[in-house]
């Protein structure tokens, strides 16, 4: 079995072989299970079937929503002696019959397909007559409303597998790891007792950055300064932070450009256009940059602001170093990013279901943006990958040569005063509390009655939050859901507490360092 797979890669492909993944999703499928497989764009999802497609006695069928590539795809396999072809709305009726017809006769080895197609008495005909072994459906987001690519095609596609006299293996392929996404995909395509692998996230290559509390504009002048021969792109939270930073830029006279939808369609274009030929060096942009952005030397990529969520920081840093060059990808934090972002989920998004889902992707955000751990093993994690390293050496967190401090003492009276607030509070509450605080709301609520009023005189309020936030974004305490979250105790807290577990810690260096005398 080993062999024939192999083969196949060899002979059709030229490759000798599999990458990380690719070879336990193909020997799940050829052991005629049903596949979810989980892998980001580019780490060759496609080869996961096509390879079982040849190695399988009958048709593949490709169902997929990316009508523009379809002619490509089929044009390249076919170069390369797998018989294929495709059959979707931009051919005649005639054309499509006549495939069909070849295709029941077993001539292509792959049949791609748009889910609109299933609609179509003739198509499902087909299905019925031919010999299908496998259908394998790419993008399989596409059928939950979680994701930002809802299709309606795509809800009928398990009906029709289940009208099939015989039912083939199925395969769904996607970038989107999030659970919703991924029970919606099992349950909407009726997957049976499917296998689940997830890999292929991982980018080597780049190296991730933290870093919180910079002078931002500042911080992306001086970047850019010493990396002039460098190509890079800045993304920014709003059209007014791109405009702040592009003019700072030009003003101190780098060859910079802009990018956002507030732009015409003939501006927008002719900044792609500078930026890929290399007139420009530096694109400050908006997350409207990036789609079908297809540059390769791209060496690092700034965001000056924390995006929405993980999913989308992680696809707009990839585009840093796709060539496999080492490339840098900086995250710039401010507290204020947590805010612009409740406020846009706040703005744009109206259902309550909805709202409690991105909020919690916001928090996996925010938490990553604090973390102690290693960010590349967070990132992979967050993706769902298993069995990934503690530390990877290339990142800020690994490459901080600072030891962690033993904070346990300073994280018991941070626990204790969330118990004695009774968990209904929200950081800079608790942080002002602990700093003994006069503030109105403190004095309002008798809160500096508390046992535990007062009692960390070391750091200010900011810096006490920023402590508590790590807390959370470490697993020591959680943060409740929505706009106004309160932080609340795990069992983790409770250990702590009970000096069952210490708590080690990197604290800021505008901290001073006095987190375990114990006053
Ligand atoms: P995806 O569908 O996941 O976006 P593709 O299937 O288009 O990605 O693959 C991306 C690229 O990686 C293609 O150029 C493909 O030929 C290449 N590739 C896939 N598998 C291998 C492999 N085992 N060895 C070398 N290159 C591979
Ligand atoms: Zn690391």
């Amino acid at each position: 079995m080993m062999d024939i797979q192999k083969n196949i890669l060899k002979k059709y492909f030229g490759y000798d072989r599999f990458r990380k993944g690719q070879e336990e999703v193909i020997n799940s499928i050829l052991q005629g299970n049903d596949t979810i497989a989980i892998m980001p764009t580019g780490a060759g999802k496609s080869l996961c079937y096509q390879v079982p497609a040849m190695a399988l006695s009958g048709i593949t069928v490709v169902i997929s929503p990316l009508i523009s590539l379809m002619k490509d795809q089929v044009d390249t396999l076919n170069e390369i002696g797998i018989k294929s072809t495709y059959i979707n709305s931009t051919l005649t009726n005639l054309e499509i019959t006549e495939r069909l017809f070849d295709a029941k006769d077993e001539e292509y080895k792959l049949v791609y397909v748009a889910p609109e197609r299933l609609n179509s008495g003739e198509f499902l005909n087909f299905l019925n007559e031919a010999k299908v072994s496998l259908i394998a459906i790419d993008e399989a987001h596409c059928v939950s409303q979680w994701g930002h690519d809802f299709r309606p095609s795509y809800t009928r596609i398990s009906q029709t597998i289940e009208n099939l006299n015989e039912r083939p293996i199925v395969c769904a392929f996607t970038a989107t790891a999030t659970s919703e996404v991924k029970d919606d995909i099992k349950k909407l395509l009726k997957l049976r007792d499917p296998n689940e692998y997830i890999s292929g996230f991982d980018r080597e290559n780049l190296t991730f950055s933290v870093i919180r509390g910079e002078n931002t504009k500042k911080f992306i002048c001086d970047f850019v300064e010493n990396n002039k021969e460098q190509t890079g792109i800045v993304y920014t939270s709003t059209r007014k932070a791109a405009e702040s930073i592009y003019e700072a830029l030009i003003n101190k006279g780098h060859r910079a450009g802009i990018y956002h939808a507030g732009l015409t369609d003939e501006q927008r274009s002719k900044m792609q256009e500078d930026f890929s030929y290399d007139n420009i060096n530096v694109i400050v942009a908006t997350n409207a940059f990036g789609m079908g952005i297809d540059k390769s030397n791209v060496r690092y990529v700034i965001h000056n602001n924390m995006p929405k969520n993980m999913e989308s920081y992680y696809q707009e840093a990839g585009r840093a170093g796709r060539d496999g060059e080492k490339s840098e990808c900086i995250l710039l934090f401010n507290p204020r990013d947590t805010q612009t972002q409740k406020f846009f989920i706040e703005e744009t998004i109206h259902n309550v279901e909805r709202k409690e889902y991105e909020y919690r992707r916001l928090q996996d955000m925010i938490d990553y943006c604090h973390t102690s751990n290693c960010l590349r093993k967070s990132i992979l994690e967050y993706f769902g990958e298993e069995n990934v390293d503690d530390k990877c050496g290339n990142c800020s967190v690994c490459n901080d040569n600072e030891e962690k401090e033993d904070i346990t003492v300073l994280a018991q009276k941070i626990i204790s005063c969330v118990y004695r607030m009774q968990e209904k509070y929200g950081a800079i509450l608790i942080a002002e509390v602990l700093r003994g605080s006069k503030n109105q709301k403190v004095l309002k609520f008798g809160l500096d009655k508390l046992s535990t009023y007062s009692i960390i005189k070391e750091y200010t309020v900011k810096e006490i939050q920023e402590i508590i936030n790590k807390l959370i974004a470490d697993d020591y305490l959680v943060l409740s859901q929505g706009q106004y979250p309160v932080v609340k105790m795990n069992k983790r807290s409770i250990d702590v507490l009970k000096g069952k577990e210490q708590v080690f810690m990197k604290i800021n260096k505008k901290v001073k360092k006095i987190a375990n005398t114990g006053n």
